[in-house]
């Protein structure tokens, strides 16, 4: 099974394919494979050794990022996470650790998860996807429904004062309108959060 993929300058981390949302663009329903792997889905989830193990085999001098990503939620595995970040911390000050994320940890957790990120997370960069809290739910598919939007927005928010960058991401055209962008940018200006727009890739 696939637990570490490269990606351009990332070492991307697959801990689990556990996630609370449903999202209709999902590349777990969508895709076979992607990022150049047969698939991300896994026959089980790897222990934090296997994880470690799997890093430690690659030549980490081709890469400056550690990412968590995959076919899943990585928060779902939050304190395994940490574990695997301190870890390759200590032995690669200089690698920088993002996690890509729908941004419930703390709906997945039942508690404040932001402030576990420190020194540890260098970047959080959190799936905004759309301005609207109804259309949100719609294509999330969120299985805490309403109390997501909010949450995740909260999220965001508790992260800047943990993380150095924290960033959330919407699709680039086709998928979003210069409308829907300037919406969503108003959005991340009042968390004070940087928005990205991913190119569309469809
Ligand atoms: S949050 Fe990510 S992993 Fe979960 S369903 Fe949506 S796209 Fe898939």
């Amino acid at each position: 099974m696939v637990i570490t993929y490269p990606l351009k300058s990332g070492l991307y981390v697959n801990l689990t394919n556990r996630c609370p949302c449903a999202c209709v663009f999902c590349l777990r329903q969508n895709a076979p494979g992607v990022f150049g792997t047969d698939s991300l889905w896994l026959e089980r989830e790897p222990t934090v050794d296997e994880i470690i193990e799997s890093i430690e085999s690659r030549n980490l001098d081709d890469f400056t990022e550690l990412v968590f990503c995959g076919y899943g939620e990585p928060t779902e595995r939050l304190d395994d996470l940490l574990a695997v970040a301190r870890h390759v911390k200590s032995i690669r000050p200089g690698m920088l650790v993002r996690i890509n994320t729908n941004g419930l940890s703390d709906l997945i957790h039942g508690e404040p998860t932001a402030v576990k990120l420190k020194g540890l997370v260098d970047t959080v960069s959190i799936s905004l996807n759309t301005p609207d809290p109804e259309e949100y739910l719609k294509v999330c598919r969120p299985k805490f429904g309403l109390e997501s939007w909010q949450a995740m927005l909260d999220f965001a928010r508790s992260c800047k004062d943990c993380v150095p960058d924290v960033v959330m991401t919407i699709v680039d055209e086709p998928v979003t309108t210069p409308e829907v962008q300037e919406k969503c940018r108003a959005i991340t200006d009042s968390l004070g959060v940087r928005l990205r727009i991913r190119p569309y890739e469809g």
